[in-house]
């Protein structure tokens, strides 16, 4: 079986002016110097950007945008390129996470818009896909993942996604203080994985990496880590805080 290196990611979502991030950044830097088990990646507001790069450019850390578009310029008042991000420092983005899906009208056919426009700029797309408490506790879970996955995927071969990642994100589960448990995620984590398996075969699958986000915290990261399939964290309000984000980067593997 592949090895896949972990990736705990940090979204600081709406939080932190340039100066505040910067500051963050650079304490976290110092403390994760040591944390070579693990990618690290911070994804500040796209304000922050270019003051975090200043700090983490030649650390353990890499940066992350929270969203983009995917066009490659134009009238698009209020919107970012993926061309834009690679030139701010990002090396990674963040598509279709649920509160983008929630307030903001991101739909499957825009992730999957955006997912082609990161590629083609050599940005890691980090996509997120999850199901809402309603749709867990009728049932839909697994096709409401099959759609998402593979609408957000429609089109894309192989070769275009080798550093695709994704998120598996209950809903219920964000910023809510509400963990799936580790064998609630590795249930989701294995059939996202089989999904991809049929998708583009089983060494891609093996290879490619998913993250559980959903209140992922110091105490409950190494309980989640030590689960077959998953791959890292994608975290919220924890990242927020260097030292939290530190100890979860710190999480001792069990596996
Ligand atoms: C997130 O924003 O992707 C997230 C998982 O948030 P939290 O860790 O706060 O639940």
């Amino acid at each position: 079986m592949e090895t896949r290196t972990p990736l705990i990611a940090g979204n600081w979502k709406m939080y932190k002016t340039a100066a505040e991030a910067r500051e963050t950044a650079a304490q976290l830097v110092n403390l994760v110097t040591d944390a070579d088990g693990a990618d690290i990646m911070i994804a500040p507001a796209f304000t922050a950007l270019e003051s975090v790069f200043m700090v983490i450019s030649g650390s353990r850390v890499s940066m992350g945008a929270q969203d983009l578009f995917w066009e490659k310029e134009g009238a698009y008042t209020g919107q970012i390129s993926a061309e834009m991000l690679v030139a701010a420092g990002c090396q990674y983005v963040i598509i279709g996470h649920s509160e983008r899906r929630q307030y903001f009208g991101e739909t499957d056919d825009t992730v999957n818009k955006k997912i082609g426009a990161a590629i083609e700029a050599g940005l890691k797309p980090v996509v997120c896909v999850g199901e809402t408490e309603h749709e867990r506790e009728s049932g839909q879970t697994f096709s409401v993942l099959d759609k998402q996955v593979k609408m957000g995927l429609k089109g894309y071969f192989v070769e275009d996604l080798s550093d695709l990642v994704i998120a598996y994100e209950p809903v219920w589960a964000i910023g809510t203080g509400k963990t799936a448990t580790e064998e609630q995620a590795q249930e989701v984590h294995h059939y996202i994985r089989s999904l991809i398996e049929d998708l583009y075969g089983n060494a891609f699958s093996e290879s490619m990496r998913i993250l559980y986000g959903g209140s992922v915290k110091p105490a409950n990261i190494s309980a989640l880590m030590a689960m077959a399939d998953i791959d890292g964290a994608l975290v919220g309000g924890a990242s927020l805080d260097s030292e939290s984000f530190s100890r979860i980067v710190h999480f001792k593997i069990k596996k």
